[in-house]
């Protein structure tokens, strides 16, 4: 259907699925998408693509994309115009700020707009409303990293790009399942295994990767900590440290050292299940490349001690001498959303402005103060937890959410409904009536990643354009237009008018992306950040001279391992885990309303032949999953890939109620809630 004389448009483009960036050619007729094909030049995937980016576009020309904005009246959502919507939210955030001030207002971001809407978000936060209450989904998966990351090198991202991955000698995949969430990076990785390239796996399920790993740690979730000391304490002893890098350039060896004498082998295998041999297996693997990579993902960080994983994590690479190095990959996270990393670049962050600086940094707030020509509030704002205890706590009247639905995706579900329910005001942006749209007291209806301008950073730093393919569908607008339409609404202007606009404008806050211009992306294709000038040709690794922190040394962290907040007991005696699968993407909201539903069609449970015997379940059948918050029916599905005691399931589809089970327990330092670990009990359905 793409040759002959009517041939269609083609726009080269980022995917809007996971954070790995493929660049897409989308061909188009009629503005329908035609077909969608990789890029053979993308950076990223050269010429790959998966199952999400290449197929799932069929949401597009749903009936069910919102069209009108709506207004709830008498309990109902009706249709109405711009006009009406937008008088309606300035009206209800004047009230709020007069019933509470600025911080009786809050936002939250997302991670699958552009950089630009992003930006645009924040500034409207800042500067419209005067408040620090901005938040993005980062918060519920990457939180850590930055945090972990920025601690021990200065930098809240990867320390490589993912080209360097080519030359790894020995890939150290922890808690990322890349085959299913990131298949593009999961091919690359399995295709350098295949050529010989040693691989060890920490994960407790047995991921795609797993069968082919040279070793495969299942530590007991919640166990990373003690896990990646311990590797740390088989490093040391074997003599597979770096002593002459770790003298030139970190800090903190002594506490380390220190810390590590309570991680031998044998006490790290009763606290998190890996055998010793394993252990030391790995540590020596590691140790003894010549150029080891870290990888991880959310079983990592999507814990109570989440920031203090990725620490101990970036221990080994430190130790290792693997980091800043010609030696090594680094340590790498990968992102879960297609700008995950580029909605905190872009500042929407309760404490941090665009490009990291801090808003308690008076040099910070002083930059953008200047190129905004309005003050920036002092107080760091709300994270999202504290939104939602704030709103049911009756201070926060008012709540705008751009595209993220909360009531399916954020833990402990039942409790993010009833803070909705308290606020004056909710304004949602959407493609569909989620859960949360459901309800808002105003729905705005967007256009899609396919249908707007601007830029995504991938899970690599890497900025890469976004071009429309489409027009959005009836009256639906681009997030960029709508924070504009808010702000006129409130007699603020918040100028840079056009996506390229804001970002340059971004670029004269932050530094950190003061030479990417749109102009340059799109003769160049993809710059990595840090980049602090237009001829810089942006710092694919980093810290090749020095690290980023104040004085220029990376930071070994001595945090001791703690337990999970729930543990299995007589009552809750499972182990539920939640991640992704390979046809959808995250609530599912897109890609169920694609064909890859015929692929995919519900969320199941993932349960060990021993535990099915145990609780009486059976194969294809429903069971009950009940947590100390709440209960859900899933179907059963026998899988040797889970340790008896664990069970997994995704959360793709918002109806099957996964998130009611998840607990509010979250990282001490960043808030990210420990979906990796909640206490759970099974049961048969009756009469099935
Ligand atoms: Fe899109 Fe990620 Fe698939 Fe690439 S790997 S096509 S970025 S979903």
């Amino acid at each position: 259907p793409l040759g002959g004389p009517a041939a269609a448009e083609r726009t080269v483009t980022t995917c809007g699925y996971c954070g790995v960036g493929c660049s897409l050619e989308v061909l188009t007729r009629d503005d329908q998408v035609a077909a969608v094909l990789p890029d053979h030049n993308g950076p990223v995937n050269r010429g790959h693509a998966c199952v999400k980016g290449r197929f799932a576009h069929g949401f597009l020309g749903s009936p069910e994309r919102l069209t009108r904005p709506l207004l709830r009246r008498d309990g109902r959502l009706e249709p109405v115009t711009w006009k009406e919507a937008l008088e309606y939210i300035a009206r209800g955030l004047r009230d709020a700020v007069a019933a509470g001030g600025p911080d009786a207002v809050a936002a939250i971001s997302s991670a699958r707009a552009t950089n630009e809407e992003n930006y645009l978000a924040q500034k409207f936060m800042r500067v419209a409303i005067g408040t620090n209450n901005i938040d993005n989904c980062s918060r519920l998966c990457h939180a850590p990293s930055s945090a972990g990351l920025i601690a021990a090198f200065g930098l809240s991202g990867g320390t490589d790009t993912f080209d360097d991955v080519e030359t790894a000698d020995c890939l150290l995949v922890v808690g990322a399942n890349p085959v299913e969430a990131h298949p593009v990076v999961g091919a690359r990785l399995l295709q350098k295994v295949l050529r010989g390239t040693r691989l060890i796996v920490a994960d407790p399920r047995t991921v795609g990767l797993a069968r082919y790993a040279d070793v495969h740690l299942r530590p007991r979730p919640g166990t990373n900590v003690a896990l990646f000391h311990g590797l740390a304490h088989t490093l040391w002893a074997e003599g597979l440290a770096d002593e002459e890098f770790l003298r030139r350039r970190a800090d903190g060896l002594p506490e380390l050292l220190d810390l590590l004498t309570g991680y031998p082998p044998d006490r790290v295998e009763a606290l998190t299940g890996v055998p010793a041999e394993d252990l030391v297996a790995v540590a020596r693997l590691y140790g003894r490349a010549e150029r080891p990579a870290i990888i991880y993902g959310l079983g990592v960080t999507e814990h109570l001690h989440g920031t203090d994983g990725v620490r101990a994590l970036a221990n080994l690479a430190i130790l290792r001498g693997a980091v800043g190095t010609e030696r090594g990959f680094g340590i790498n996270p990968l992102r879960g959303q297609n700008n995950v990393q580029g909605a905190s670049d872009m500042g929407a962050l309760p404490d941090i402005l665009p490009g990291y600086g801090k808003v308690t940094d008076p040099l910070a707030r002083a930059r953008a103060e200047h190129v905004w020509g309005a003050p920036v509030p002092t107080r760091p704002g709300m994270r999202i937890p504290e939104m939602f205890a704030a709103a049911r706590a009756g201070t926060l009247k008012a709540l705008w959410i751009m595209g993220e639905d909360v009531c399916a995706t954020d833990p402990d579900g039942t409790r993010v409904a009833e803070a909705l329910d308290a606020c004056s005001l909710v304004v949602c942006q959407e493609l569909f009536l989620s859960q949360t749209a459901q309800r808002a007291h105003v729905v705005l209806p967007v256009a899609s990643w396919l249908e707007k301008d601007g830029t995504f950073v991938n899970f690599d730093r890497r900025f890469q354009r976004v071009r429309p393919a489409l027009t959005p569908p009836g009256e639906a607008k681009t997030d960029f237009a709508i924070v504009h339409a808010m702000a006129s609404a409130l007699d603020v202007d918040l100028g840079c008018r056009t996506p390229a606009e804001a970002l340059a404008e971004c670029g004269r806050v932050a530094p950190l992306f003061a030479g990417v211009s749109h102009e340059r992306l799109d003769r160049e294709g993809a710059v990595a950040w840090p980049c602090p000038d237009s001829d810089c040709p942006g710092e694919a690794k980093l810290y090749k001279e020095r690290f980023a922190t104040p004085d220029g040394r990376a930071k070994l962290a001595a945090c001791p391992y703690l337990p999970p907040g729930e543990s299995p007991d007589d009552h809750y005696p499972v182990i539920l885990v939640t991640g992704r699968r390979w046809a959808h993407y995250n609530s599912g909201g897109m890609t169920r309303r694609t064909d890859n539903i015929r692929l995919d069609g519900t969320d199941r449970l993932d349960v060990h032949p021993a535990d099915a015997a145990r609780y009486g379940l059976r194969d294809g059948h429903p069971v009950t999953v009940e947590s100390r918050r709440g209960r859900a029916t899933l179907t059963v599905k026998l899988s040797d890939e889970m340790v008896p005691g664990q069970v997994f399931c995704a959360f793709h589809f918002p109806s099957s109620g996964v998130n009611i089970l998840t607990s509010a327990h979250a990282d001490t330092i960043t808030s990210c809630p420990e979906y990796k670990v909640t206490a759970v009990r099974l049961a048969p359905v009756p009469g099935t």
